[in-house]
């Protein structure tokens, strides 16, 4: 019987998390645990699960030779050395999407509280008092709500308010054209022309240099008289300080908010103004967002341990789950194509270029590219590569990898990709794309057009195009008992020269490739195995 993988706990998360960790794995819950303790046993662990606290730096890395995952409960990764970890290929995956939906119903809330005075007629009401007069609001139906990053939580927020008829706009240079289509939102290319048009604004950017302060005075002079903002995100995107002003002079009639430039946050003059509605950084406080942590957490220690690719790695490039699906067969097809490179030749590989053609170019395509060069690397490189560290372990070794999206078709096909190997003697070149099935396909090699879903064990031939030739190959193999599975011929001209790509059950051995290669009319043939 296999011996199960190993997983320390040592911070408190969910027992519904750690439930579903003790049912795949061996499981050593240890919230108490001394760092002088944890560094004598971390070597026995595949996996690590933290909170904030336990430092997670290089003394504790380098000790940790057994570590594929640490698992920190919750989003922050200011504990954990993420070079140190990176450097090792260990993936470090916290648990971003747990509160999404918890902070996207807050921002409802916040929307629906500013545009009916819910707050305010709650504490009249409450003083005694019965008026209607100051409390008229406006409706949601048929205005125009401006999301400012449609990522996790703005695209949760987009679908929802489209329920109650709002035009939905977003602005998000970062993510790919298909996540506009499938959330229905209208894509903006310019900040400006989104703060113009909406009658309702929210931001859902992290804080970054870029966005902190990005909504500021000179764009909320743009915006429509009357506009409500809420900022559910973090405190600072929008400033306070031109917010306070909009909101005094009537140019902004209301604000939700969330979160604060300063917090805590006791005596800011914001919330002396009646159209502010202020909660103490709620977002992410439901019963439901606590125990998805947990359960998260474990989820992704499971699954990383099982060699699934996890989506919240922070180590990798961010990818949502569903981006991640449709995205998955051209991973696996490229970590397959990757390998074929180093068994048949041994040049030193300078340059890898990938372009990215027809549909597939609306995709996040990083992923696919870091598969391409695991797959590359993974015959030659003793030390353990994968999908966190092949890019890094690429720029060691002196290769320059880049990639291109083309949103015009290849020749006809609705996706393709061209992957274009140079060495010093010249480039190699692949392209690949998938059948209607959605299966991975070799459908180019180095000028020859062929049609082969790749499998396990493959022949490589190039041989002159002449009468005999397969036959002959044929023949050798069937004495060898190795059965041919498909078997693929490309050329450019009668009677030129040819490739050929065979898919085999078995590994052919030197012995049979040297006879292939004593048949007249052949250049040179190869096995491999992906
Ligand atoms: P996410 O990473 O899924 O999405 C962020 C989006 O912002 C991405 O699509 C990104 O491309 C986009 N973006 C980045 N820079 C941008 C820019 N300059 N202009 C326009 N778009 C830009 O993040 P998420 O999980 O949706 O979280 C959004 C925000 O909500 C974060 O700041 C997060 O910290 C905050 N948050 C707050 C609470 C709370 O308690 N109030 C809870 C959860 C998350």
């Amino acid at each position: 019987m296999e011996t199960k993988k190993r997983v320390i706990i040592t911070e408190k998360i969910d027992e519904e998390g750690i439930k579903v960790l003790q049912e795949a794995l061996e499981a050593d819950v240890c919230f108490n645990i001394s760092r002088e303790e944890l560094l004598e046993k971390i070597h026995e662990y595949d996996a690590l699960v933290v909170r904030s606290v336990t430092k997670v730096d290089e003394e504790l890395l380098s000790r940790a030779t057994n570590l594929k995952i640490v698992g920190r409960a919750g989003n922050g990764v200011d504990n954990i050395d993420l070079g140190a970890a990176t450097q090792r290929g260990i993936i470090v995956a916290n648990t971003p999407e747990s509160n999404t939906m918890s902070a996207a119903e807050l921002t409802i809330g916040m929307l629906l509280a500013q545009s009916r005075n819910i707050p305010q007629a709650n504490t009249f009401l409450k003083s005694g008092k019965w008026d209607r007069s100051p409390f008229q609001g406006v409706e949601l139906y048929n205005k125009t709500l401006g999301i400012v990053g449609l990522g996790r939580i703005g695209s949760l927020i987009a679908t929802r308010m489209a329920a109650f008829g709002m035009k939905v706009i977003a602005y998000d240079p970062y993510i790919a054209d298909e996540r506009f289509e499938r959330f229905k939102v209208e894509k903006i290319e310019r900040l400006e022309d989104l703060l113009r048009t909406a009658d309702f604004i929210t931001v859902h950017t992290p804080k970054t240099k870029e966005t902190f302060g990005m909504i500021g005075e000179k764009e909320i002079e743009i915006m429509k008289d009357g506009v409500r903002i809420a900022n559910v995100a973090r405190g600072g995107i929008i400033n306070e300080k031109a917010l306070m002003e909009g909101l005094k002079s009537g140019k902004i009639a209301s604000a939700g908010l969330d979160v604060h430039e300063k917090e805590p946050c006791y005596g800011n003059p914001l919330f002396e103004l009646d159209n502010v509605i202020v909660t103490p950084h709620i977002g992410a406080d439901t019963k439901e967002a606590q125990e998805n942590v947990g359960i998260t957490v474990a989820q992704q220690i499971v699954n990383a341990l099982k060699g699934e690719i996890v989506p919240n790695a922070v180590n990798l490039p961010a990818i949502h789950r569903d981006e991640l699906m449709a995205i998955r067969p051209y991973i696996e097809l490229l970590e397959k194509l990757g390998k074929i490179y180093y068994q048949l030749y041994q040049e030193p590989i300078e340059f890898v270029n990938i372009d990215y053609w027809g549909n597939i170019a609306a995709q996040d395509v990083e992923m696919i590219t870091i598969a391409f060069i695991k797959g590359l690397l993974e015959p030659v490189v003793e030390d353990k590569v994968n999908y966190i560290n092949a890019k890094l372990v690429a720029e060691q070794r002196g290769i320059r990898v880049e990639q291109q999206k083309i949103k015009e078709h290849y020749d006809g096909y609705m996706d393709f990709i061209e992957i274009k190997i140079r060495n010093k003697k010249g480039t190699f070149v692949l392209g690949g794309n998938l059948s209607s099935k959605r299966q991975g396909k070799l459908v180019k090699i180095q000028g020859y057009e062929v049609d082969v879903n790749p499998s396990d064990y493959m022949l490589f031939i190039q041989n002159m195009d002449v009468p005999g030739v397969i036959g002959n190959i044929g023949k050798i193999l069937g004495q060898e008992h190795i059965n041919v599975a498909t078997m693929q011929v490309g050329r450019n001209a009668k009677g030129d020269m040819a490739m050929m790509v065979l898919n085999i059950d078995d590994e052919v051995n030197q012995e049979t490739l040297r006879k292939i290669m004593d048949i007249e009319n052949v250049l040179w043939a190869k096995g491999i195995k992906l």
